[in-house]
């Protein structure tokens, strides 16, 4: 099966043309990010030869809706729903024998150093240094038993040192129990996994839901996963790369800044402090970065967002048919969402009902079925053509909003909805789209063009 780790998955893009292999020398301070850039949305990228360090890395292995759809055996517009559908079935982890598990292949010995282990590349001009992009933080709650995974980005600010971003989520929930007692909270920093746990990481589900169940749920099967050897937390087992370590309490040091999702900085300040203790690999190890902005890294954001949307927006307006939180808006700022409205109002209800889900979600535009969400030319027709802004916008002022929003202040901000919908009692001669007989039949050749 082509989704059992990172590896097959790169195998599986290699046979359908979907990988480029860089053998010449390439840098990991900036160069390797140009030319993840350079490729991105187009194929992934695995980099043999490194100046400075023995290892791999490879990039943009989920750079496209086709092929997120594909590791799920499902067509692109249906990822929404089978996220959703997932998050209600949780399927619990198999645990397997340390001997075999890949990601137990190597253990490494003695002081950890994490720049000699890992090729950890510098991004962005004005980064503050390499960063580990793709690692899944993993912890475990001890009441539950249940794990967290997530995506923090991780400075190295030491040779066993890592700075961590934690947001107001579930790893600062947990991080902060652990805190006020004094103590030290145990955890996994996993490298170079399955597409569908990748995925899986970016749930947007409530405490307590646990991520490697998610990743069972989408796949159809349990997760493999194997212990750690020095914290009780589990881990995908054919994972490339585990860091074993531990979040300080009362430490806090310098991080940032880092160029981030949309597209600018995030700021530098006083973050929490991850001390690894022990590491584990595959042998000849793939160290996985995402490129921060890139296709990559906004689909994995989006996809388990439009989940949450689509839920939202089906309670309140049951015809729903597609939510698309676009490229342009940084996967997390702008939303279409279509609908098949048979009451009226429908249109701006499901803009509130879409706007509610998130604090970053900032514009959001309903339209009717017969426009593809996708097609964000079609998008802005129906914009053109069924909005009028007196009527059909919806504003909200003093919201909660992304603080990666640089015209956000302290973290506040506006939301829009733009009702693109045709009101239900329009004379509809007006609404008619202009259509050819035929025009669908036509086949150029017969024309003498070879188009
Ligand atoms: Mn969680």
């Amino acid at each position: 099966m082509h989704t059992k780790s990172l590896r097959s998955w790169l195998e599986y893009l290699r046979a359908q043309g979907e990988m480029v292999e860089i053998a010449r020398p390439v840098e990991l301070r900036y160069e390797l990010a140009a030319v993840v850039k350079r490729l991105d949305g187009q194929k992934a990228v695995l980099f043999s030869q490194l100046v400075g360090h023995p290892g791999r890395v490879v990039s943009g292995v989920v750079g496209s809706r086709e092929l997120i759809a594909q590791a799920l055996g499902v067509r692109p517009a249906e990822l929404s729903r089978r996220f959703a559908r997932a998050l209600e079935g949780p399927i619990p982890t198999r645990q397997v024998r340390p001997d075999q598990a890949p990601a137990k292949e190597v253990a490494v010995a003695g002081e950890i150093d994490l720049t000699a282990l890992c090729p950890i590349p510098t991004h962005h001009r004005h980064d503050a240094g390499p960063y580990i992009t793709a690692g899944l933080l993993i912890v475990r709650d001890p009441d539950t038993g249940k794990h967290n995974v997530a995506i923090h980005r991780l400075q190295v600010l030491g040779p066993n040192r890592l700075g961590i971003l934690l947001l107001p989520r579930h790893t600062r929930q947990l991080f902060r129990r652990f805190e006020q007692r004094g103590e030290p909270l145990p955890c996994a920093i996993v490298i170079g996994v399955d597409p569908i746990t990748l995925l899986a990481s970016q749930a947007t589900a409530a405490y307590g839901v646990d991520e490697l169940e998610v990743a069972g749920a989408l796949r159809g099967e349990p997760l493999p996963v194997v212990r750690c050897d020095t914290v009780d937390v589990e881990v995908p087992a054919t994972a490339e790369f585990v860091l074993e370590g531990r979040l300080l309490p009362h430490t806090r040091a310098p991080e940032g800044p880092f160029g981030e999702f949309p597209r600018y900085y995030g700021a530098r300040g006083e973050r929490e402090v991850v001390e690894v203790v022990a590491a584990t690999h595959r042998r000849d190890p793939i160290f996985h970065t995402i490129l921060p902005a890139g296709r990559e890294h906004l689909l994995l954001g989006a996809i388990p967002r439009e989940a949450g949307i689509f839920d939202a927006v089906y309670r309140v307006v049951p015809g729903v048919q597609a939510v698309h939180l676009t490229p342009g808006g940084s996967g997390r700022f702008h939303c279409v969402v279509s609908i098949r409205k048979d009451e009226e109002g429908q249109g701006k209800l499901a803009a509130l009902a879409a706007l509610s889900t998130h604090p970053d979600l900032k514009h959001v535009v309903v339209v009717d079925e017969d426009i593809d969400a996708f097609d964000l030319e079609s998008v802005e027709w129906a914009l053109a053509t069924r909005f009028q802004a007196d009527q059909d916008l919806v504003a909200v002022s003093g919201s909660q909003a992304s603080r990666l929003d640089p015209t956000s202040v302290r973290g506040v901000g506006a939301k829009l909805g733009f009702d693109c919908t045709i009101p239900l009692d329009a004379d509809r001669s007006r609404f008619t789209p202009i259509d050819i007989p035929g025009y669908e039949a036509i086949n150029l050749a017969d024309y003498g063009l070879d188009r």
